[in-house]
């Protein structure tokens, strides 16, 4: 079974597909984890990436799904979770393709609603726990790039909630509960 987390920031899409990963042998695929990697490892593209990525735009299309190609074309094992990609329509008509290319089908694409207020404070509150606990918040964890992350979903990513809606295959779940109750509106959609 393969499935998209689809939300804003601060959805709590990263929190849920951990879960995922434990209990349903399913593979988390996270566009952001990659890029941080890349990022933080002194490659080219990391360099290309980080400036972009602090700022909180999107980083082009052609990087991101250079990136999820390679992982598709490894082991499959309970199926993909797709977290915080695709973020563009380019990267999800990408996404069929390359699912198509492997023989594998897009099952269910779980848009996970929160509020904006909440979604604020639960990253401001992320970065102030970090720098608390001696560590550094995510160098896009501040306000001024949150507003252009923000800005970033509505624009580029949120129509891909009217084109996933058109293929029948979106499902919407209330993200504001608890980690729990967020849990099982996904268990429930998967079955
Ligand atoms: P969040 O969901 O909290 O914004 P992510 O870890 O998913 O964080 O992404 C962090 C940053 O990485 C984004 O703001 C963007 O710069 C880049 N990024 C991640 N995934 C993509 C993607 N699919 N397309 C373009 N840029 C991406």
């Amino acid at each position: 079974m393969n499935i998209i987390l689809l939300g804003p920031p601060g959805a709590g899409k990263g929190t849920q597909a951990a879960m995922l990963v434990e209990e349903r042998d399913m593979i988390q695929l996270s566009t952001g984890d990659m890029l941080r990697e890349a990022k933080n490892s002194g490659t080219e593209m990391g360099k290309r990436v980080a400036e972009v990525m602090d700022s909180g735009g999107l980083v082009t299309d052609e990087i991101v799904i250079g990136l999820i190609r390679e992982k598709l074309e490894g082991d499959k094992k309970g199926g993909f979770i797709f977290d915080g990609f695709p973020r563009t329509l380019a990267q999800a008509d990408a996404l069929a393709a390359l699912l198509e290319e492997q023989g594998e089908t897009l099952d269910a694409v779980i848009e996970m609603q929160v509020d904006d207020d909440v979604l604020v404070e639960r990253i401001l509150g992320r970065a102030a726990e970090a720098v608390a606990a001696g560590g550094t918040a995510r160098a896009d964890d501040n306000e001024e790039s949150l507003k252009v992350r923000l800005m970033a979903y509505y624009k580029q990513t949120s129509p891909l909630i009217g084109y996933y809606h058109a293929k029948g295959q979106l499902v919407s779940i209330d993200g504001l509960g608890k980690i729990d109750e967020v849990k099982a509106s996904i268990a429930k959609v998967l079955g």
